[in-house]
């Protein structure tokens, strides 16, 4: 008997084999979920065919987050598909290269707002096109989110705006959802090495401070943050909604590095 035996998702946010929504994926996938994943792009749109015939023969759709009617046709394809969905992970952000280095005042409006598109609003806006397809059943939505947007991480700048603007979405969105049963949370992942944090300044500095200062004394690993989106969206979480669960190696209690 798997953990979500019975239960459809969409996964958001896989872009090549180190992507946390790969590892994901493949950690629902084990437990017996059926699952849709969306690309953006015809650019990532091999990569994700190709890691997806690891699967069970997932949907493969088209999604970029910025636009309400590419969201909007996704949960239509899934109510074809599927008929109910019972969770989505929400694992996308984007700022320019540019604002993720030197000085946040420099941030440039178009910046702020291209970062607070993708990486905040898209949670929102998919959320509302999901709500038809999750009302009857209830339901767990998991964002993915960073300290940066609770404490000043150099570099992360405008990202830790955004992040910020998305953990409260969490907020609202728990609370507004919450009459459907569906619950709304975030896992406050340690860094990673990928694609997105590739662009972030300095980010080699940030997993070696990480690694010595944290209670572990380890980094974090894709799959312990799999593993907690497993949990979340699990019937083992059905009481917790609105929160931000930290997956980091205990870094963030941490007031003073040694
Ligand atoms: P990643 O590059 O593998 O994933 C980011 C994804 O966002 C990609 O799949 C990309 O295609 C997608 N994306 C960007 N703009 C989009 C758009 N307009 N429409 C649709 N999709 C879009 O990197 P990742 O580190 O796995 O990032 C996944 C999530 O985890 C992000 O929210 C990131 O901020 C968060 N996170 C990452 C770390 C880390 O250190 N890697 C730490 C904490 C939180």
């Amino acid at each position: 008997m798997g953990l979500l035996d019975g239960k459809n998702g969409i996964i958001f946010g896989i872009a090549n084999k180190r992507s946390i929504a790969w590892a994901i994926a493949q950690a629902v996938a084990r437990e017996g979920a059926r699952l849709a994943l969306t690309y953006q792009g015809e650019r990532l749109k091999e990569n994700v065919e190709e890691l997806a015939e690891k699967l069970d023969k997932p949907a493969i759709l088209p999604c970029d987050v910025t636009d309400d009617e590419q969201i909007g046709s996704v949960f239509q394809n899934l109510k074809e598909e599927f008929g109910q969905l019972d969770f989505i992970i929400h694992a996308v952000a984007y700022a320019l290269r540019d604002d993720l280095e030197g000085h946040f005042v420099n941030t440039s409006r178009e910046g702020y707002r291209i970062a607070q598109d993708v990486s905040s609003y898209s949670l929102t806006a998919i959320c509302k096109y999901a709500l038809p397809l999750m009302k009857h059943n209830g339901g767990s939505v998991v964002a993915l989110t960073y300290l940066g947007g609770e404490k000043v991480i150099p570099h992360y700048n405008v990202m830790g705006v955004a992040k910020s603007a998305l953990d409260m979405s969490v907020r609202y969105l728990a609370y507004d959802l919450g009459e459907h049963n569906i619950r709304v949370n975030a896992i406050s992942a340690g860094p990673i090495k990928t694609l997105a944090s590739a662009g972030v300044s300095g980010f080699g500095k940030m997993l070696k401070h990480h690694q010595e200062n944290s209670p572990l004394k380890r980094n974090t690993e894709t799959a312990e943050v799999a593993d907690t989106a497993l949990f979340l969206c699990s019937n083992l979480a059905r009481g917790i909604t609105g929160e931000i669960i930290h997956v980091d190696s205990g870094y963030n209690i941490m007031g003073m590095s040694m």
